[in-house]
């Protein structure tokens, strides 16, 4: 007999997880496939704003290392550091995931581990899955409604013919503290002639962190990381990478098979803030508006609309944080007041959409600066491989 529910989710990563735990609450027939044997995601620290609580309703303890209370940024001749009034938490990703895999299975949501997905077809009362178990052998599985959990190179997506988001490379560094670091301290680097994004050291514990950049080209990332690590006298112990999404306006991460909705969710939905390249947060944010749009048959286009302002204003920010050369970097250090610290220090960086307005009312020299930046071109980006910031890409999703 064919297996039936109401909600097939695809991936057993966070947002995935938390999708599911929503919609079994509201009473609904859930089951994830994932492709791995077990939940045994590899180790990565995840620094991620209070708003992880917030978004989750509770404080997850079981998954949270540490606490940060300074951010201090650093570019080629000047330095800032923002106290953080509500600390942001250092999380472990496995951690975080066996606590949501006890929650959903309390929750009664039922995991089909070494299931991969294949395809979708339509069917009359919903959409047929089509996944294939460690053995080789095909497994059939009908749903009124599918979520694609299944990060950035989604075959969900693609089945459905959505598109996928563009990507870029993460790679980060475990290391001992260097002597002398406050661990309460996460810094980060500027540094446009390595990388449009940044360098970071993110401390997990009082003597251990993660060192850590983004870039566009994978075997970049990798010789750079190599080249930071040993200007600070850091010997990696462990290495920590992969592709992540990056947000942009004009993803639309839902489409339809048969009579089923399809729905993405996190890196597959390209919910990433990419001003900092943070998506644990969004991604959980993503799938709250995924099961309050199935639980209560509402668009997860309007059930979106909080989220996708707020990464948005992450994508205008990069627009124009990219138009800087490191001497703008200095030059946007400097603007940075008394006030505008204080601002920062009260506000995270996953709810800037509901008061950035006020930036340039506590420095008004914001107004010039950011016009001025709007009508420079954008830094090249060194040896990348293509602009991906800059448009949604018109090719498929690639899947591994
Ligand atoms: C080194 C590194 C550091 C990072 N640091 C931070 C940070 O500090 N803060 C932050 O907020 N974010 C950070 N991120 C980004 C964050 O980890 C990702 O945005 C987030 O993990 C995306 O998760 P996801 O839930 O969308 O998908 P993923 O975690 O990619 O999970 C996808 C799941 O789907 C499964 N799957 C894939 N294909 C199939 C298939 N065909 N069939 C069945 N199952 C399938 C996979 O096995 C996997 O379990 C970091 C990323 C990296 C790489």
């Amino acid at each position: 007999m064919m297996m039936s529910y109401d909600v097939a989710i695809v991936g057993a990563s966070s947002a995935g997880l938390y999708a599911a735990i929503q919609l079994a609450r509201g009473g609904k027939r859930v089951a994830i496939f994932e492709r791995q044997h077990e939940l045994a995601p590899a180790r990565r620290t995840l620094i991620v704003t209070p708003q992880w609580q917030r978004v989750l309703g509770y404080l997850p303890d079981d998954a949270v290392l540490h606490r940060i209370s300074v951010m201090e940024v650093v570019t080629m001749r000047e330095t800032v550091s923002v106290e953080l009034q509500d600390p942001d938490l250092i999380v472990e990703r496995r951690r975080f995931a066996k606590h949501l895999e006890r929650e959903a299975e309390d929750a009664g949501v039922v995991i089909y581990y070494g299931h991969r997905f294949q395809a979708l077809e339509p069917h009359p009362e919903g959409a047929l899955l089509f996944l294939r178990n460690n053995h080789g052998e095909m497994t059939t599985v009908h749903a009124g409604a599918i979520i694609g959990a299944d990060g950035v190179s989604s075959k969900v997506a693609a089945a459905a013919g959505i598109d996928c988001p563009p990507s870029v490379s993460i790679l980060q560094a475990e290391v001992a503290l260097p002597p002398g670091w406050d661990p309460e301290v996460t810094k980060v680097w500027f540094d446009v002639d390595d990388t449009r994004f940044f360098y970071w050291l993110i401390p997990e514990s009082s003597g251990r962190g993660v060192v850590g950049l983004v870039g566009d080209d994978r075997a970049r990332t990798r010789v750079l990381l190599q080249r930071f690590l040993q200007r600070h006298d850091l010997v990696p112990l462990a290495y920590q990478g992969a592709q992540v999404a990056m947000h942009h306006p004009r993803l639309r991460p839902w489409g339809r098979v048969g009579k089923a909705p399809v729905l993405l969710v996190g890196d597959a939905a390209g919910q990433v803030k990419v001003s900092t390249v943070g998506g644990t947060v969004m991604g959980l944010w993503g799938a709250a508006a995924a099961a309050r749009s199935l639980l209560h048959g509402t668009s997860y286009a309007r059930e979106l609309r909080p989220l996708k302002r707020e990464l948005d204003v992450h994508w205008f920010l990069r627009l124009l944080l990219e138009r800087l050369d490191n001497a703008g970097y200095d030059a946007l250090v400097r603007t940075v007041t008394p006030s505008v610290r204080e601002f920062l220090s009260h506000r995270n960086r996953d709810e800037m959409a509901g008061g950035l307005w006020r930036l340039p009312l506590l420095q008004p020299r914001f107004i010039l600066f950011g016009l001025r930046l709007l009508f420079r071109r954008r830094q090249e980006p060194v040896r990348s491989t293509s602009d991906r910031s800059a448009r949604v890409p018109e090719t498929e999703c690639n899947a591994d």
